[in-house]
């Protein structure tokens, strides 16, 4: 597990607790986005006893911190991945086979500058999913 990661989690006063270690294990091991039931599986394939609300409250809790990011493909379900040692970035996901893919680059910069002058709101957060056919299912 990334001790930083760790240390950002302790200097907010949280305990390190077993599922909450596990569940950052299950993402640092994965290279995409994955969901709570993915993740749960994984745990209880693992013998790590986990129920399906402290991965919900967990990944919660990790995004308050800014330790993950969540993405939504229209799927009806959240997908979250670790951003610690990943620039911001998109995906475009797979509607065959499910393949994930990242996006390693941001294509709303200026976009961003437009909505801030446009609403005078100051933009936080967004989010810019893709859906499609992977080079096997197309
Ligand atoms: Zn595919
Ligand atoms: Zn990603
Ligand atoms: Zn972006």
């Amino acid at each position: 597990m990334g001790h930083s990661l760790l240390a950002s989690f302790q200097r907010d006063g949280r305990r390190v607790t077993r599922p909450r270690k596990a569940i950052l294990a299950v993402l640092e091991r994965t290279r995409h986005p994955m969901s709570v039931s993915e993740i749960h599986t994984s745990l209880t394939r693992g013998k790590i006893a986990v129920d399906l609300v402290t991965v919900y409250r967990t990944l919660s809790v990790f995004k308050q911190l800014g330790m993950v990011s969540r993405v939504e493909f229209q799927e009806g379900q959240f997908r979250y991945e670790l951003c610690q040692g990943r620039a911001h970035h998109h995906h475009i996901r797979c509607r065959g086979c499910g393949h994930i893919a990242d996006l390693m680059l941001c294509p709303l910069k200026k976009v961003l500058a437009m909505v801030e002058r446009e609403t005078r709101f100051l933009v936080e957060d967004h989010s810019l999913e893709f859906i499609g056919w992977c080079p096997q299912c197309r």
